[in-house]
């Protein structure tokens, strides 16, 4: 096993690595402080792309003795220039911006979920119902509009207290399905947020704005602040 590990090896280049290593991670550190990027709590999917060509280009001369670190410094450059051109443009023009960000898009609108975004996202339900729990969103009740950012993450205008209405709850505990036949309203479609009394829900129990069928008891609690 130990020969796995050290046969062949060429202790001089060793050293030529451990060189090479600081080299480019100090490289990697000046370029992302000139792209003018304050963090990376949230990257849109253009800065992914930088960011996994820089690291290929900064990973690969690491370790590889036939590969000058000039050619990595070229590459740090043209992306750097690319990548800062492509910013400007995107600053002058809205068509550039949403080709290169994506859109952002609306989510939940007056205690509902939007059933737009149902086609033109790829954002599964699921995920939206994680986001808006990380924001400790009891239920969509306390929810004037949810916005999802190009960036992945997802902006809340509330409702305030006295606005609060019956709503989809998005914890487990209680986004449970109920029988509608037996239990007391008011009652939220499980799909699309919709919420409804038991005296005025059709007979076959379909939701009358998306043609769900589950329902879960609806909450009006205020927000814990
Ligand atoms: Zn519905």
């Amino acid at each position: 096993m130990g020969n796995f590990f050290i046969n062949g090896v060429e202790w001089q280049f060793i050293g030529e690595i451990i060189g090479r290593t600081v080299v480019m991670f100090l490289m990697i550190l000046l370029v992302l402080r000139l792209s003018g990027k304050r963090g990376v709590r949230q990257l849109s999917l253009f800065e992914v792309a930088i960011i996994l060509g820089l690291g290929s280009a900064a990973g690969d001369p690491m370790f590889q003795e036939d590969i000058p670190i000039i050619y990595a410094v070229i590459v740090f450059s043209v992306t750097l220039v690319v990548y800062k051109s492509l910013t400007w443009l995107a600053s002058k023009s809205l068509r550039v911006h949403r080709v290169l960000e994506g859109q952002e898009t609306i989510v939940v609108r007056e205690g509902m979920f939007d059933l737009k975004h149902k086609k033109d996202t790829d954002f599964s339900t699921m995920e939206f119902f994680t986001e808006l729990r990380n924001q400790s969103i009891e239920h969509l009740g306390q929810v004037k509009l949810a916005v999802l950012e190009t960036d992945g993450s997802m902006s809340v205008l509330f409702y305030s207290d006295e606005e609060v209405k019956f709503g989809l709850p998005l914890f487990p505990d209680h986004y449970t399905k109920i029988d509608i036949s037996t239990e007391h309203g008011p009652f939220a479609c499980m799909n699309c947020g919709y919420v409804i009394c038991a005296y005025t829900i059709t007979a076959d129990g379909y939701c009358p704005r998306c043609q769900y069928q589950h329902w879960a008891k609806a909450l009006n609690t205020e927000r814990i602040s």
